[in-house]
């Protein structure tokens, strides 16, 4: 096995993991047949962070398994202040914020030991402020929560030479010739200015999904027929991108596919062999990213989380309930559910509830 780069070959000493789909994202898909030590440093971790970046709120919002650490934070905007999701859903001030008037200040934290920190601040300036006074008066209150904006960015030439190492990737993965790609490699390394990168905005799926499955897919077909080797990328459903590999192509027809559920954790197979109609892909393709076709899928992508982090939350929920309940109030002791226990079990459940996973709107800026 041969280093794709620089063609020395792959021995004990110089090979490496090259993770095909990255597992920032979530990806499973590595081989340790692709690159060489040096060569996978000089393609540079950069490109992918950026990648890992960008799709960063998807990452947070499915709260996405990978090998090593969590997803970051995400920082989102209630009006004026600033909100930090975690990847667990939930979501907090970034900072304390004092409103001081004349007589009376307002102070919004995100626990009391940090309102306690802000008043202790205050009481240097009016030394008579009683503090146990003003926390035994502090409203608990998850009001602005349904209505957190996030900033959401996609696009650039980092992002597409990342996309197109990938697509290099699992062609030669895929057992594909070093000589077809060969002229992409100065793309992915930097040197030059563009490739044959696509944003790809088909009318309808390309292949059929379940209501409840986010995926990444990618697809290698070797079309001799018409002279083309591309793949189909599609992270997280909706970003959905499309790499030429080769326009003249005259090797065997190949259709490989390689579906992983993001939120299964899964590997899905599928039986049928998934066609693009070369019409749609002449016609669907786009170099540019088109804004209100990424709002469109951005708002199909965060209904489809919505949906599963919610049914995901409400079972987290009541389970850590039940085992409170079970704590508090231990089986030996309490062999009949009394009205206390599930006065009990509704203030927990309902207190947890009003946690909300609506990040209404994500905008794109440039
Ligand atoms: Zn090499």
């Amino acid at each position: 096995m041969k280093c794709y780069v620089c063609e020395n070959y792959l021995t004990k000493e110089n090979e490496t993991e090259e993770h095909i789909l990255l597992n920032a994202i979530g990806g499973k898909l590595k081989s340790r047949a692709l690159l060489c030590k040096d060569c996978n440093s000089k393609f540079g971790s950069k490109i992918d962070d950026k990648l890992a970046q960008q799709l960063n709120p998807i990452v947070n919002l499915l709260n996405v398994k990978r090998d090593r650490g969590k997803p970051q934070n995400i920082k989102g905007k209630y009006g004026n202040r600033d909100i930090i999701i975690e990847p667990n859903g939930n979501m907090k001030l970034a900072r304390t914020y004092i409103d001081k008037g004349e007589k009376l200040a307002h102070i919004e934290a995100s626990s009391l030991r940090e309102a306690t920190k802000a008043l202790e601040g205050l009481k240097r300036a009016y030394p008579h402020l009683n503090i146990e006074e003003a926390i035994k008066n502090a409203k608990r209150s998850k009001d602005y929560l349904p209505y957190v904006t996030v900033n959401m960015n996609f696009g650039g030439k980092e992002i597409k030479q990342s996309i197109c190492k990938m697509a290099v990737n699992f062609y030669i993965f895929q057992g594909g010739d070093p000589k077809i790609i060969k002229h992409l490699l100065p793309f992915i390394e930097g040197k030059k200015e563009d490739e044959e990168v696509y944003y790809f905005y088909p009318r309808s799926e390309v292949f059929y999904k379940g209501d409840k499955d986010i995926m990444h897919t990618l697809l290698l077909v070797g079309d001799p027929l018409k002279k083309q080797l591309y793949v189909y990328i599609e992270l997280f459903n909706e970003f959905k991108m499309v790499v030429y590999l080769n326009r003249e192509y005259d090797g065997e027809p190949i259709n490989k596919s390689y579906h992983f559920n993001v939120v299964t954790n899964e590997i899905v197979q599928y039986d049928t062999t998934i066609n693009i109609p070369p019409k749609h892909l002449r016609k669907y393709c786009s170099k540019e990213l088109v804004e209100t076709k990424f709002k469109e899928r951005m708002m199909i992508l965060l209904k489809k989380i919505d949906e599963l982090t919610t049914s995901r939350r409400i079972n987290e929920i009541s389970t850590k309930a039940i085992e409170e309940l079970q704590k508090k109030y231990p089986k030996e002791k309490n062999p009949v559910f009394t009205e206390e226990m599930s006065r009990f079990l509704s203030n927990r459940v309902s207190e947890e509830f009003v946690s909300s996973f609506q990040h209404s709107l994500f905008k794109r800026e440039k």
